[in-house]
């Protein structure tokens, strides 16, 4: 479905990114992963990618929390691969205190990956998707881009202010062939999660499989977590013809956090 067009990926060395850039390939496009981790272990992704699904697949490597390192990023990427047709920001962090005890540079942090990153991909992106009158961008956002929870206060801001500038991106490009949309994902189980899992479970003192449930009844009615391959596939769809005209809008894929 995919096939021919490019795509880039932010934070895609694990979690959600990961199966997004994969899921991109099996449908045909190729693809830039970005993130940070192993030299080695990369490698492996990367020619994994290219060799299981036949499509070209790069690595280009930037601290995403640098505006012009974020810039420069989307450059090297259209460079890498001879355009830009796809763009999901992905890349994240979390932080969890409360206000007062918040640390400042851990706010710092917050506010400029998982905000100002999608700001500066989208700016760098735009340029290209407008000559070539088609472009699909994805911004991952959150549960906690529409709704909020104690202690993520530079999360929740910044996962707010994603669904905000998903609006406003699809306003400005909307009738040029591109769309702009958000995804907000409930609880998924990736390395991200899986540090408060472990947190929760030392400060009740319990197993990690009990904190997961834990995790999740208090926010996730189906008491499931929400897989990346299944993010992934709504992905996918948001770069099909039947998802032409949806733009601005966020996909909750939260097992009905965000219902009640
Ligand atoms: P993850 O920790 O598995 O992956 C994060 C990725 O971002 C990794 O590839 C990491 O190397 C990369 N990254 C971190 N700092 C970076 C930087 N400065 N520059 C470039 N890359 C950087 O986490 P995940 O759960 O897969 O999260 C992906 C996105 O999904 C995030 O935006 C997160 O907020 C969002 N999200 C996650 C959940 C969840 O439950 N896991 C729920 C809702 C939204």
């Amino acid at each position: 479905m995919l096939k021919g067009k490019k795509a880039v990926v932010t934070g895609s060395t694990s979690g959600i990114g990961l199966a997004m850039a994969r899921q991109f390939a099996k449908n045909g496009a190729d693809i830039v992963i970005n993130g940070f981790g192993d030299a080695d272990e990369i490698e492996r992704t990367r020619s994994q990618i290219e060799s299981e699904f036949g499509v070209r697949a790069r690595y280009v490597g930037a601290d995403l929390s640098q505006s012009a390192a974020t810039r420069q990023f989307i450059e090297d990427a259209v460079e890498a691969l001879g355009g830009i047709d796809i763009l999901v920001n992905n890349a994240g962090i979390q932080h969890t205190a409360l206000i007062e005890e918040f640390p400042v540079d851990r706010w710092d942090a917050i506010i400029a990956l998982n905000l100002s990153a999608v700001f500066h991909g989208t700016a760098a992106a735009l340029p290209h998707m407008k000559k070539q009158g088609w472009g699909r961008i994805i911004n991952i956002a959150s549960a906690h881009g529409l709704v909020a929870s104690p202690m993520k206060s530079a999360y929740v801001a910044a996962k707010h202010g994603v669904v905000g500038l998903t609006k406003v991106t699809a306003l400005e490009t909307a009738g040029q062939g591109i769309t702009c949309n958000a995804i907000c994902p409930g609880w998924v189980r990736t390395a991200l999660v899986e540090r408060q899992i472990e947190a929760l479970a030392q400060k009740n003192g319990t197993d990690i499989e009990t904190a997961a449930r834990e995790l999740l009844s208090e926010k996730q009615p189906s008491l499931d977590f929400v897989t990346p391959d299944q993010l992934a596939a709504g992905a996918v769809f948001l770069c099909s013809d039947a998802a032409a005209q949806m733009t601005g809008t966020q996909l909750t894929m939260d097992g009905g956090w965000t219902a009640r």
